[in-house]
């Protein structure tokens, strides 16, 4: 059994494979000026795709250092706090089913995409 995890860590899914990402630190910027980002990475290689309850869903690739964001990654905010949401729940019985949750506020969303 794993021990006590910090109240921090979420169970946020790649929203292209909804397999469980893993909290990860990355390093944005240029050579000069790097921010570390503690953000979730999918597990999947060749898959980009990450989460952080600041940036939301992004694309990050360790040649570019750069945060990406396009109109394909998930847009879902909460209604309270508008925070970005993450996925956490798929079904494999409904389809488009998808569970976004609040990191912030724990909020549930469920929509049903065709
Ligand atoms: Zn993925
Ligand atoms: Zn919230």
């Amino acid at each position: 059994m794993p021990v006590a995890q910090p109240s921090t860590e979420i169970h946020a899914l790649c929203h292209e494979h909804h397999i469980q990402m893993k909290l990860n630190q990355i390093f944005v910027g240029t050579d000069g000026v790097r921010t570390q980002v503690l953000a979730y990475a999918c597990p999947e290689t060749d898959c980009f795709v990450h989460y952080s309850s600041s940036h939301g869903y992004f694309i990050f690739s360790q040649n570019e250092s750069q945060i990406e964001t396009d109109s394909l990654m998930p847009r879902v905010r909460c209604e309270k706090d508008g925070m970005p949401l993450y996925l956490a729940e798929v079904l494999p019985e409904r389809k488009g089913f998808r569970l976004w949750t609040c990191p912030k506020c724990s909020m549930n969303h469920a929509v049903n995409v065709r």
